[in-house]
């Protein structure tokens, strides 16, 4: 078992019509509680990290404990860059061993945007390291990422045909009104705009800012198309949750393997609902 591209996965998953989750991982305990979890259940996994991650936690450690979980728990893990930037940033990363990149390049205007993704992927595809790039823009918040709602924007069906054969990307993520972080009502998407996209183009479609949207609503996505969800807020929400309760219960508490099991155990409900709605379990 090891660390693997992402590009069969989501492939696989595309054409049997479920999602493989990609799970914002920050630290030891977040990835044990998702590798755990996606073991028992059998599931494909994306564990992604922003850039804020891997500098919090390193880039080399952050590989050698999935490595550790991938071979303990047997599953392959494809560890992912998500929402990186930098070119340089990505490169240095590949060279230490990750398999699986987005290049998030929204900000920019669309020549740019493929330009930057372009020069990602030439390098990328040298190492067999499956790229993801955006088109439009995700609003909200995801770590230093904020993205004001008046500058958000969707994607447009023809520019992504056009765009994905620019740059060779192995997926794309889109826009459909869905936002990073927790949402003020409940997000309308445009599935019809989503279904469009589909018919026009063959590459795996990525979901972002899954936390806070209906579980009927990702399921529509999936159904329609979406072969992996990405959720973040959610996990992080569970987690505190039931840390600041621990907390509250015990003042005095200063064992971290005593106050991180309540953590893990409510993020770990959490992986489990997001696998049942992307009906992935059983799909390694
Ligand atoms: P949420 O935090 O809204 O789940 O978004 C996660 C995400 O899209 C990571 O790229």
């Amino acid at each position: 078992m090891s660390i693997i591209t992402s590009h069969n996965m989501l492939k696989k998953a595309q054409h049997e019509h479920y999602a493989v989750p990609a799970f914002n991982i920050h630290n030891l305990e977040t990835m044990q509680v998702i590798v755990e979890t996606v073991a028992e259940l059998q599931s494909p996994v994306i564990l992604a990290g922003t850039p804020g991650t891997y500098c919090y936690a390193g880039t080399e450690n952050i590989i050698a404990i999935a490595e550790a979980l991938s071979k303990k728990h047997k599953v392959p893990l494809a560890v992912h860059l998500d929402h990186h930037e930098e070119y340089d940033d990505i490169v240095e990363k590949i060279n230490s061993g990750i398999r699986s990149v987005m290049i998030d390049g929204s900000h920019f205007s669309f020549e740019e945007n493929i330009a930057l993704v372009k020069r990602v992927v030439d390098y990328a595809h040298r190492y067999d390291v499956s790229v993801e790039a955006e088109l439009g823009r995700l609003g909200g918040v995801e770590d230093d990422l904020v993205v004001d709602a008046k500058d958000a924007l969707y994607t447009n069906p023809k520019q992504a045909i056009e765009f994905i054969e620019r740059t060779g990307i192995d997926s794309l993520a889109i826009a459909i009104g869905t936002a990073h972080g927790l949402y003020k009502s409940e997000p309308k998407l445009d599935f019809d705009r989503l279904s469009e996209i589909r018919s026009m183009v063959d590459i795996p479609l990525v979901l972002h800012g899954a936390s806070g949207v209906p579980d009927k609503d990702v399921r529509e996505c999936i159904q329609r198309g979406i072969c992996k969800v990405n959720v973040a807020t959610e996990l992080k929400i569970a987690f505190s949750d039931a840390l600041k309760h621990y907390f509250i219960d015990n003042p005095n508490a200063n064992d971290p393997r005593h106050y991180m099991k309540p953590a893990k155990a409510a993020m770990k409900e959490v992986v489990k609902k997001i696998i049942t709605t992307c009906g992935c379990a059983g799909k390694l």
